[in-house]
């Protein structure tokens, strides 16, 4: 262990100083802080995760997304069982540890087909499988956890739960917890992940303050946190259903307010695996990467989609990344690992849980 203190944590107003915080200086020990808590916590490893888009075809309406169903000018896509096992096979080639399975919620991708898709990786293969599918039954969860499902990623995008109400309507009458859902995803016995956006319109810096909070006491395993990026299919896109944050507390969408959100988790969420974003790669291509990875990150998520489908994945425009094949994106992102003095990680990367771990004040 380095100096990491792990007797302090800090506390909301703390964390709100820290998101308003604007001095370099000031910054720089943040920086330096979340860095030695990720080296003393986590290691030097980064562990790539293949991700795999397996259908764009989504039965929601989300005011940010714009895989939403309205979104009819979209051209819909749903892998084969067969592009999926391969893209799992390219992953194991490439020295993965794991695949993600992330899709729009799409109700084609039945029980039984992912459980039966879940249990073919896990035959063929040494992959741990996580999926990210949406809000779905917890029969659903359970059964695909029971095929061999190791892990789950839900975002709860805020922990608002009236902004969340605004942005994310409900599919029937009943109001969406996630929080609930990802408690129950927990119970199952799933590695658990979630995340947010920073800068929805309507957002606080004291919002995002709370979720901070909200991801240590929900003792989460992987945590993933990106820009909002406006899709301008969207309502959110388009300046409606949003309420206008009250003067001068609206948090921004920028590349700052991501890297203080994910070095303020890396403090208070030490053991967490935390990736770099591509939504924050596409606010800077040149190597907004390589500053996640040095405020906090140690996770990134390569895309093994097939060239043809990656496109059609437009939950935000620009996205970066788009258009390498996935020996491509692999060759990018372990040259930006070593040159900043990591390594690439070895093995499905998963949870390492070090006794009395609490978190860190910078
Ligand atoms: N249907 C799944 C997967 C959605 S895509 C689910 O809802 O969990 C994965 C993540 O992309 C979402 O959780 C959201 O945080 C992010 N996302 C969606 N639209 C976005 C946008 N416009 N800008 C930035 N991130 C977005």
């Amino acid at each position: 262990m380095t100096d990491v203190n792990p007797l302090f944590l800090l506390t909301g107003p703390e964390i709100l100083d820290w998101l308003r915080q604007e001095d370099p200086n000031r910054l720089a020990t943040l920086w330096q802080r979340a860095d030695a808590v990720r080296s003393a916590h986590v290691g030097a490893m980064v562990h790539l995760r293949g991700l795999i888009e397996i259908s764009n075809y989504c039965i929601r309406r989300c005011g940010y997304c714009g895989l939403r169903a309205p979104h009819t000018d979209l051209p819909r896509y749903r892998l084969s069982a067969d592009e999926i096992l391969a893209a799992a096979r390219q992953a194991v080639a490439l020295g993965y540890g794991t695949v993600v399975l992330q899709a729009g919620e799409d109700p084609v991708l039945t029980q039984d087909w992912i459980a039966a898709v879940v249990h073919q990786i896990k035959m063929q293969t040494p992959l741990a499988v996580t999926l990210s599918l949406g809000e779905r039954t917890p029969a659903e969860l359970r059964t695909w956890r029971q095929a061999g499902a190791d892990r789950y990623l839900l975002r709860f995008e805020t922990s608002d739960p009236e902004l969340f109400a605004r942005i994310h309507p409900p599919l029937g009458t009943q109001p969406c917890d996630r929080i609930a859902l990802l408690r129950e995803i927990q119970a199952l016995g799933y590695e658990t992940g979630s995340g947010i956006m920073v800068g929805i319109p309507g957002q606080t810096y004291a919002s995002v303050a709370a979720d901070i909070l909200m991801f240590a006491q929900l003792d989460l395993d992987m945590i993933g946190i990106g820009p909002y990026l406006p899709h301008p299919a969207t309502p959110l896109g388009q300046g409606q259903w949003s309420t206008p944050a009250p003067a001068g507390t609206q948090v921004p969408a920028s590349e700052l307010l991501v890297y203080k959100a994910v070095a303020l988790t890396r403090l208070v969420c030490p053991e967490a695996n935390i990736p770099s974003t591509t939504a924050l790669a596409t606010l800077n291509r040149q190597n907004g990467r390589e500053l996640g990875l040095q405020r906090g990150a140690n996770v990134v998520m390569p895309n093994l989609t097939p060239l043809a489908y990656r496109a059609m994945y437009e939950i935000y425009p620009e996205k970066a990344c788009i258009s390498e094949t996935g020996t491509q994106c692999h060759r990018c992102l372990s040259g930006r690992i070593g040159r900043i003095g990591r390594v690439p990680g070895a093995g499905p990367g998963g949870r390492q849980r070090t006794p009395a771990c609490t978190g860190s004040k910078p």
